[in-house]
């Protein structure tokens, strides 16, 4: 994909791509992360310069992918956008960077699961902004430098642990992207809402924030699913009592879990006396796929006070007990 920061002609927008910021005004929360990438944006234009190479780390749905829209719109550029799992050979690379404008920003997701071998020639690429191509095989086989033109790299990561550290060292900002609070979650619902055209009153989008784990993605979701509720129940308006009563309806309970944040709870609580167990223990006695719990689930979770991760294994909390009416 490529999507022209200066780009004038209309493009058809899928829903989501609807509801993204456009600028750093737009975006919501994280105000110490916004005013820093400001500054480091204006700088980078001030002096003509590729802005230093920066990775966002932090749970799916914050805004990585948002941000790094953001970045290329705020600076006039190009953004070219691929993945980790995507780039299979360092040859799939190589086309990339060979075809990138001058300071464009090539927006790599997943930066985690890119192969080490593919990972080698950024290396060259990042630091002089030069590609070591090798050509032909066995002993005749040769390398060749090529220049290529100033670029930014961002990288954007759910496991910033996973990264190897020549890599993350390479990246001159890092930017840590957290659950936003449900105040901040609200904004963004009602933001969404005037652009899908719903109406809502503030403490309606206030419950669907609170229910949100923490992540506008979630919230944005929520909203559109609250609306076909109320839709159909020929509400002119979403309050606080159409959201709490959809949100019933999609098993979102009060904090915000759902069926399965319970279940991996009572897995737990149940089957292993509230832990300590082991994550893949854990995944098989809930039937789901141990990076799911880990990216998607157990940080939700651990934030809000239901589990914990010790060196033995993961274990209920007080609260997990309470929550789900269980002794401990
Ligand atoms: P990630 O790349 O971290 O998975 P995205 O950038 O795709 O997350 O964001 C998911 C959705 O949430 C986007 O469609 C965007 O509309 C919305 N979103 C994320 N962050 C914000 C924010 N700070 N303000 C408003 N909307 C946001």
């Amino acid at each position: 994909m490529k999507t022209g920061g200066n780009h004038s002609e209309p493009v058809q927008l899928y829903s989501d791509e609807q509801l993204r910021p456009r600028s750093l005004d737009e975006f919501i929360g994280h105000e110490d992360l916004r005013a820093n990438l400001k500054v480091y944006l204006q700088a980078a234009l001030e002096r003509g310069q590729a802005l230093d190479h920066t990775l966002f780390h932090g749970n799916p749905g914050l805004g990585k992918t948002t941000l790094a829209q953001i970045m290329a719109a705020e600076l006039g550029v190009n953004l070219v956008s691929t993945s980790g799992p995507v780039l299979e050979r360092s040859g799939d690379l190589a086309a990339i960077l060979t075809n990138l404008g001058h300071n464009d920003i090539l927006f790599v997701d997943e930066i985690h699961r890119m192969p080490i071998t593919v990972e080698e020639v950024l290396y060259p690429a990042m630091e002089d902004f030069k590609l070591d191509l090798v050509i032909g095989q066995g002993p005749g086989a040769r390398t060749v430098k090529i220049d290529l033109e100033p670029f930014t790299l961002v990288g954007a990561t759910t496991r910033i642990g996973l990264l190897s550290s020549p890599l993350r060292d390479r990246f001159g900002v890092l930017l840590r992207l957290e659950f936003y609070s449900p105040a901040e979650l609200a904004r963004i619902v009602l933001r969404t809402a005037r652009i899908l055209n719903v109406a809502i009153t503030e403490d309606g989008a206030l419950e669907i924030g609170r229910r949100s784990r923490g992540t506008p993605r979630i919230a944005n979701r929520l909203l559109r699913r609250v609306r076909d509720f109320s839709t159909v129940r020929g509400a002119e308006r979403i309050g606080v009592e159409d959201a709490s009563h959809a949100l019933a309806r999609m098993d979102v309970d009060e904090s915000g879990l759902d069926h399965m944040d319970r279940k991996l709870l009572s897995v737990l609580i149940e089957h292993y006396g509230g832990g300590p167990a082991g994550l893949k223990t854990l995944a098989v006695a809930c039937s789901e796929d141990v990076r799911t719990i880990e990216d998607i689930y157990e940080p939700y979770l651990i934030q809000s006070g239901f589990l914990k991760r010790t060196p033995r294994g993961r274990m209920a909390t007080s609260k997990a007990y309470r929550h789900l009416n269980m002794l401990g």
